[in-house]
């Protein structure tokens, strides 16, 4: 596999416009569980059922006694060597943005700018009533100082909702516009982390990959694409990404 790095940084070097979609599996190394693998939440709860829109609307005590603490878990967590590469790609001007299918902040926290959350983010709470805005701060300390442990809006009353996209909801549309922005200029894209399996975010390689550009996978499990993908890596994300610039460092030494 280490002859793969060079070639991708070929491959970045060489390109106009990449990206990279990052899912749930960047995140790992830093602590936070995926859904899918042997270890991901999917083994413990139906993530369909408690991060659902239909859930949190019935029965917000059942949705926040599932979210409270995984805010906490989150909040302790700190961005892995993967991560890190990613932001150091940018910084270079070797990748224009990180799509990100995650929620936990920890692309901006590692210091990537151009980070499109598309599932949302853990920053703030939403009032779906009214349409308020609060911090997570604010929503930590609702939530905490509540007896039912349900966060509410202080205008209308209404429970508040996380910034994260729930399971039944609609994705966020300026996120949602800005990554297909990037896809459709894209000439690669570098998913990371993700078993592609969530729509309509695992459209972006087939975006960049039939406007004639390259797709690059480094995801440990299966894919749907890992078929027709050019190059495909299966370490981790944390190990992969530092090999990869290190090997940018080397074609940029030789001059090429
Ligand atoms: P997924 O769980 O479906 O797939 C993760 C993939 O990453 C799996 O194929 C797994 O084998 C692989 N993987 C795990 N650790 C890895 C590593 N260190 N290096 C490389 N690959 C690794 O995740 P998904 O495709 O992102 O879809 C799940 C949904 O869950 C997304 O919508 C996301 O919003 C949400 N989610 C987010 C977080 C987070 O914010 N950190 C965590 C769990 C789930």
């Amino acid at each position: 596999m280490d002859d793969l790095y060079p070639t991708v940084a070929k491959m970045l070097h060489e390109a106009r416009h990449a990206i990279a979609l990052t899912g749930a599996g960047i995140s790992t190394e830093s602590g936070i569980p995926d859904f899918r693998s042997a270890e991901g939440m999917w083994q413990q709860v139906n993530p369909m059922e408690v991060a659902s829109m239909a859930t949190f609307l019935s029965d917000p005590q059942r949705f926040w006694e599932f979210h409270r603490p995984r805010i906490t878990m989150l909040e302790a967590t700190q961005p892995n060597p993967g991560h890190d590469a990613l932001a150091e790609l940018e910084r270079r001007g070797v990748i224009r943005a990180v799509v990100t299918q995650n929620i936990d902040r920890l692309h901006r926290r590692a210091g990537s700018r151009e980070v499109i959350e598309v599932h949302g983010s853990l920053e703030r709470g939403v009032c779906l009533r009214c349409d308020a805005r609060v911090t997570l701060d604010e929503l930590v300390e609702r939530a905490d100082a509540a007896d039912d442990g349900v966060p509410r809006c202080d205008g209308c009353g209404f429970a508040l909702k996380s910034g994260v996209v729930l399971f039944g909801e609609a994705m966020p549309a300026e996120a949602t516009t800005r990554a297909w922005e990037h896809a459709q200029q894209a000439d690669l894209v570098l998913v990371v982390g993700s078993s592609l399996a969530v729509g309509p975010v695992n459209q972006i390689p087939e975006i960049v990959r039939s406007g004639g550009g390259t797709v690059v996978i480094l995801t440990e499990g299966d894919t749907p694409y890992d078929d027709v993908c050019d190059v495909r890596l299966r370490g981790r994300a944390g190990h992969d990404l530092p090999a990869i610039v290190a090997a940018l460092d080397a074609l940029e030494a030789a001059g090429s």
